[in-house]
């Protein structure tokens, strides 16, 4: 279910850790214009339309955008938010920014090597972090252990 939108991205590296500075020009060409409008416009897809919302695979889950490692499956939990929620990300993976859009004060998180938007944070997760990542299912790129690369 894979690679649709990492064909044409010369920026995609699961290795490569090296922060991008890419502009939103040059991402339009590159991503798909759902991916664009989540990543870049921090749009939200519906809820419980995402293809990692009722998903339970093992395996690690990447930024969409450039392929940084964010999160492992083993802290994703079933919430009923309707979005795909973690209790923990990687250190490497993601940094924070205030979010005071539509009136509401939220916890924006952001991929750490493309600084893409993913989705927010909150409090109300379960042990042992009390953190709650609900992230859009189109933000992440799912790699099952069975398949992971050998490089
Ligand atoms: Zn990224």
């Amino acid at each position: 279910m894979q690679e649709n939108n990492t064909k044409n991205n010369p920026y995609f590296s699961h290795t490569d850790h090296t922060k991008l500075n890419v502009s939103n020009d040059e991402w339009k060409k590159i991503l798909d214009p759902e991916l664009y409008a989540i990543s870049r416009e921090a749009h939200t897809e519906r809820p419980g339309t995402g293809k990692y919302n009722n998903f339970d695979g093992l395996g690690e889950y990447y930024c969409a955008v450039c392929g940084n490692h964010l999160f492992r499956s083993d802290s994703k939990f079933s919430s009923s938010c309707g979005w795909p929620s973690f209790f923990q990300a990687e250190k490497e993976g993601v940094i924070y920014k205030r979010d005071s859009a539509f009136g509401m004060e939220r916890t924006e998180v952001l991929c750490k090597r493309c600084e893409s938007h993913l989705g927010h944070v909150f409090n109300d997760g379960p042990r042992p972090t009390g953190t709650r990542f609900c992230m859009n299912s189109i933000s992440l790129d799912f790699v099952a252990d069975e398949n992971k690369e050998t490089v």
